[in-house]
């Protein structure tokens, strides 16, 4: 049956992502990655077990949603293609990065949306329940929110000439960026967002700092449409910069400090031969 095989699929690419981010970042490489540590620490397990909960909500009401568009799908109604030679495997990423741009400017819509007042109290302060996300937040929504959140299928499926190929694609690139946006572990390199074109990717800063301060930083993969609509965080280079030096900081700390106790231990050397 389809609808199992897609609930199948979802539950496991969540706990696969979230689970393995979970496991490398908060257990096992912790000590190594503690200066990246985005709020200097995580959030406890009472906050984590109840975004796996709505999380779970979410996976039910993607599936269902995945499953309408699959049966509207055989039934003709989306511009679904069978074959991916009709379209030629060029089409096939230009049309998984479609979905991405796409999706991209949805999302920062409906989530500004989604801070009106009205909403944000009944519906979106479920996803802002965590004000330090751990990864497993990537689908921690009021099922209202997750019914507004994959209704972009339905726009990629009646707009865009679709191989399911490119659905795989374009769904795994957005579990991967959700999942580093709430890791609450920034990973990319000190110059990163100095790099040209780079600066308009975003970072796990970028959405920590959403979940922190709720009014800014609205943007899911690029950094575009809060830059245009200015609704980046002031503060958001700086945080950026401050977390990924910090290693080098500390580095730098301990270099003056062995320095000093150097020249200390010579001036005490020195005032022991003037005696
Ligand atoms: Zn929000
Ligand atoms: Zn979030």
């Amino acid at each position: 049956m389809v609808e199992l095989g897609i609930l199948f699929t979802e539950l496991f690419t969540y706990f696969i992502f979230a689970g393995l981010a979970y496991y490398f970042f908060y257990r096992l490489f912790r000590r190594v990655i503690k200066n990246r540590i985005i709020q200097k620490k995580f959030e406890g397990k009472d906050k984590i077990l109840e975004e796996i909960k709505y999380s779970m909500s979410t996976v039910f009401i993607f599936t269902f949603n995945f499953a309408v568009v699959y049966h509207l799908q055989e039934r003709g109604y989306t511009r679904h293609y069978k074959e991916v030679s009709e379209y030629g495997v060029f089409y096939l990423f230009i049309s998984a990065f479609l979905m991405i741009l796409l999706h991209d400017t949805y999302f920062y819509w409906a989530h500004r949306l989604m801070h009106h007042p009205l909403l944000y109290r009944h519906v979106h302060l479920i996803h802002h329940k965590s004000t330090n996300p751990s990864p497993f937040a990537a689908y921690a929504f009021h099922p209202l929110e997750a019914f507004a959140e994959i209704a972009i299928l339905y726009l990629i499926a009646f707009i865009i000439p679709y191989h399911e190929y490119a659905i795989m694609m374009w769904w795994g690139y957005m579990l991967f960026f959700n999942v580093m946006g709430h890791l609450g572990v920034e990973l990319f390199p000190a110059d990163f967002l100095e790099k040209g074109i780079l600066k308009w990717q975003n970072s796990a800063t970028h959405h920590n700092m959403h979940h922190k301060f709720f009014n800014f930083n609205y943007g899911l993969y690029f950094n575009v449409w809060d830059g245009l609509m200015k609704t980046v965080h002031p503060k958001y280079y700086e945080s950026f910069k401050e977390i990924t030096s910090r290693g080098e900081q500390l580095k730098m700390a301990a270099f003056l400090e062995s320095l000093n106790e150097e020249s200390s231990g010579e001036n005490e050397d020195k005032e022991f031969n003037e005696e």
